[in-house]
């Protein structure tokens, strides 16, 4: 291989560092601004390369260095195809799917909401969540970059206050008392900017609940969890110390089922707290986090019972969506006939 044909393929292994060597990363941590990393993979769960590393001072892990705009649109618009296909319609499954995890939702938002709050959904998807909530007589505001979704959540289930756009679209400062963010976290590209954000679109004593996948997981093959959408991968004390530091008050944390995701609540506070006043919540977390994922193998994963028992749970999912949708000739019935059922989710504990 000759010096021309190396730089005629900028890919080539010989420009390219041993991936498990580097140690500095390209992108600071959104955490800590830390540029002390351990790689903790190469590759994605489709075995593409994509890096994601591990803050040696917190714990957080991100990809870095990031993709291209285009890669990730590329990626964004698989997804899509992938659970909308080309008619721009959710299947009955989804639909039935996507609803019951909204009522679920429904159990923990019901708690801090008080009549006349005003209620911001970031991610809104398409409409599901605010579907559920105007079921129930209260009304949000939603927000969702994927057009087809918000369309869906205009047209098909009468949602006109879910918007197309970003999170920084939105500009009413001091105007939400509650914000739901729920798995979109993770995918945003600049989480502390988000959160301040958030913060700036509160009033004083509002509160964020939020969903974010958990890094300390071990649900997924440790082979299929990384992927292009998710930028940052959080756990407890990471998710904390951040919130933290964009001044916020965590009022309630817990993991949860066996998926292990992070659910917080955080109240907006009147200041934000110095990077250094947060560093003992992320005392030994890059350790324990690392202990995890280099703990959590492929060979152990499916020597353990986990991935039957999901295997199993998915059959009956998967048959019970069947049975349930098949009578339905429109979305708008589907998703009413979820609702009156089980306005809390199917999984209600009292139910
Ligand atoms: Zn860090």
């Amino acid at each position: 291989m000759d010096i021309a044909h190396i730089f005629a393929n900028p890919e080539s292994p010989i420009l390219m560092p041993a991936p498990n060597l580097r140690t500095t990363a390209v992108i600071p941590c959104a955490v800590c601004e830390g540029q002390q990393i351990t790689v903790l993979a190469v590759r994605d769960r489709h075995g593409q390369p994509l890096e994601n590393v591990l803050c040696r001072a917190c714990g957080l892990v991100w990809v870095d260095p990031r993709p291209s705009n285009q890669s990730l649109e590329k990626f964004y618009s698989a997804e899509y195809r992938q659970q909308y296909k080309k008619s721009f319609q959710p299947k009955p499954k989804h639909l039935y799917r996507e609803t019951l995890r909204a009522s679920a939702r429904l159990r923990d938002f019901l708690p801090h909401y008080q009549a006349g709050m005003r209620v911001l959904d970031i991610g809104a998807g398409a409409g599901f969540f605010s579907y559920v909530l105007r079921a129930q007589g209260i009304d949000s505001d939603g927000i969702e970059p994927n057009e087809h979704y918000a369309e869906f959540a205009r047209s098909q289930l009468g949602l006109a206050s879910v918007r197309t756009g970003f999170l920084l679209d939105i500009t009413q400062r001091d105007h939400y008392h509650l914000i739901t963010i729920n798995h979109v976290f993770e995918h945003l590209p600049e989480p502390r900017a988000a959160l301040a954000h958030m913060h700036s679109l509160l009033t004083v004593g509002g509160r964020v609940l939020m969903e974010v996948p958990n890094i300390e997981a071990v649900y997924h093959a440790p082979n299929k969890i990384f992927h292009l959408g998710h930028l940052y991968w959080y756990n407890p004390a990471t998710l904390t110390a951040l919130a933290a530091q964009c001044g916020f008050t965590l009022l309630q944390l817990d993991t949860h089922g066996s998926t292990q995701h992070i659910r917080v609540v955080l109240q907006k506070s009147a200041t934000p707290v110095a990077t250094t006043a947060v560093a003992h919540l992320v005392a030994g977390n890059a350790d324990k986090v690392q202990a995890v994922r280099q703990g959590h193998t492929v060979r152990g994963h499916f020597l353990s019972a986990r991935p039957y028992v999901r295997l199993a749970k998915k059959i009956v999912q998967y048959a019970r969506e069947y049975l349930a949708t098949r009578r339905f000739s429109n979305a708008r019935e589907l998703c009413d006939a979820i609702v009156k059922k089980w306005p809390l989710g199917r999984s209600q504990p009292h139910a």
